[in-house]
């Protein structure tokens, strides 16, 4: 080996245009920068893991394998625990005299994660590697946000967090983030140079002995048999074109978000999810670089969107426990009721309440849910059916193609009042009222409750409109009563 090389450990970035670390690495190594992925299997046993969202996973990551070669480089997918890859990587180098590579990767935020990445970091530091990080997968990173009057607290109320993140945006520092970026379209029109092209294959290393094999078809074949929808299109292009065709709705955004028949919003979080795309990205590719947070514009509210998903993503790396517990903590003794057959219902959609039935079969049958409706089904499980929290933002996880630690806890926590919201424990969604406000023809119900689709609009909103010949179950709780038992058993925790 005469050259200088690197590695780029993908994790959570799946794509090449616009990633910051890769892109430092390529520079430094001239373009002799090989990609690396560890499957780690373990994944595959914990108990929010999802067969559907790991499928898209999977579809994603071989797209970035193909662009890879495409492009004159290389991705190794390989079945191992990084820290064991690394271990294994090193071992075969020294024994070579392959001289190391510099390694670089993406930050990420999540509590096992920063754990993983600092264990990593220190071995390969031991072995005498050089390491290079870069933030990525958010716009402004937790340890940036602080509150001005008082420098190294965080926010825990999204108001102040969203005035100080719009300011950082509008500043020459956000700027330059975003500024970054613009040379991502000529990715997606395809009009790269050759200079831009990879010059390192894995093969340049491989001699015998050579601890990996690819994984992913492996992976893919035992994957495939579980998964249970039809998985979206994946990867860059197809993130970038959603962004663009989202261009046309997005004046009205603020007007439609909020009604699941409208599909007024992005669906871009399954992007969002794996790093297909960025923050930075979405705002260029929509020319939202310079909103402003006073604007009442489509744009604006949904800049506000983004920055919730950063809101959560700050919550969760300076209270890591919330993983666990409730932000509130007087509210980690609340006595759930934990009704298991009532869950049972909720999870398969047979509550006898069409909107929330409506939001957890879309859940089922798609692997994705409108933002409203995981507001309504979240409250209605911990306020209605008084389930524990976590057994919903669990469910969620196994179900959703863009089940993401921080924006779903933080969206459990907010919806059951456990979390961040400075709104009190008493606001309640009556399920029937978000029902005949949100879904007023009930065009969502009807597509999503088949048995539904005769029933005349006003039955679909009343707890006792009669329904008898629709073959639908009626509520299996009463609402109003309900509503009473959640207010008391919130009120005493809050004395104790
Ligand atoms: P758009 O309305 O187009 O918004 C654009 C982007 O902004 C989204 O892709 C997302 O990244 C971000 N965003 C929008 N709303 C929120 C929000 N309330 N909180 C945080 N970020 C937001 N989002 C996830 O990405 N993963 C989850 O696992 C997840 N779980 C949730 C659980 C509950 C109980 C609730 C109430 C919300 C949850 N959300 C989650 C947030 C939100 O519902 C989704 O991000 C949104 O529905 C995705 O659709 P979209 O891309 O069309 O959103």
């Amino acid at each position: 080996m005469q050259d200088e090389w690197g590695i780029h450990w993908f994790r959570r970035d799946l794509r090449i245009p616009g990633n910051e670390a890769l892109r430092e690495n390529f520079q430094r190594n001239r373009g002799r920068t090989l990609g690396f992925f560890c499957l780690d299997s373990t994944f595959l046993a914990r108990s929010d893991f999802s067969h559907n969202r790991f499928g898209f996973f999977l579809k994603t990551l071989k797209i970035l394998q193909e662009e890879f070669h495409n492009q004159g480089g290389d991705l190794l997918i390989v079945d191992a625990s990084p820290q064991i890859a690394f271990a294994k990587l090193c071992a075969y180098l020294s024994s070579r005299h392959i001289p190391f590579p510099c390694i670089s990767w993406n930050r990420d935020y999540e509590p096992f994660a920063r754990q993983r990445d600092a264990q990593i970091e220190t071995f390969l530091q031991d072995q005498g590697i050089k390491t290079y990080q870069a933030r990525d997968h958010l716009l402004f990173e937790p340890h940036e946000i602080f509150q001005s009057d008082c420098p190294g607290t965080f926010y825990q109320v999204y108001s102040p967090f969203a005035r100080k993140w719009f300011t950082k945006l509008a500043s020459p520092e956000g700027q330059m983030r975003w500024k970054t970026q613009k040379k991502v379209f000529s990715y997606f029109e395809k009009k790269l140079s050759p200079e831009h092209h990879f010059r390192m294959h894995w093969s340049e290393i491989q001699q015998e002995g050579f601890p990996f094999r690819d994984a992913w078809e492996e992976f893919e074949k035992r994957n495939q048999k579980k998964v249970t929808i039809a998985l979206p299109e994946a990867g860059f292009c197809q993130a970038f074109g959603q962004v663009l065709r989202f261009q046309e709705k997005l004046e009205a955004y603020e007007e439609q978000r909020n009604l699941p028949a409208m599909l007024g919003s992005s669906k871009i979080s399954i992007f969002l999810k794996n790093g297909s795309l960025t923050v930075a990205q979405v705002l260029v590719a929509l020319g939202l670089e310079n909103t402003c947070l006073e604007e009442k514009t489509g744009g604006t509210a949904f800049v506000k969107q983004l920055a919730w998903r950063e809101f959560f993503y700050s919550i969760l790396y300076h209270r890591p426990d919330v993983e666990k517990k409730c932000f509130l903590s007087h509210y980690d003794t609340i006595p759930w009721e934990n009704h298991e057959p009532w869950f049972q219902r909720w999870k398969e959609g047979t509550t006898g309440f069409p909107i929330v039935d409506a939001g957890m079969r879309e859940l089922a049958t798609t692997g994705w849910m409108h933002n409203r409706v995981r507001m309504i089904v979240a409250s209605f499980l911990t306020k209605d059916l008084l389930i524990d929290w976590r057994w919903g933002e669990n469910h969620f996880m196994k179900e959703l193609l863009d089940g993401d630690l921080a924006p779903n806890n933080g969206g459990w926590q907010w919806a059951s009042s456990t979390g961040c919201d400075p709104q009190p424990y008493f606001r309640i969604f009556n399920p029937w009222l978000q029902s005949e406000k949100f879904d007023p023809q009930g065009q969502y119900i009807k597509k999503f409750v088949k048995e539904l689709r005769n029933t005349p609009t006003h039955a679909l909103h009343h707890a006792d409109a009669d329904r008898t010949g629709s073959n639908y179950p009626s509520p299996i709780v009463s609402h109003a009563q309900q509503r009473q038992k959640a207010l008391h058993l919130f009120k005493n925790q809050k004395r104790s």
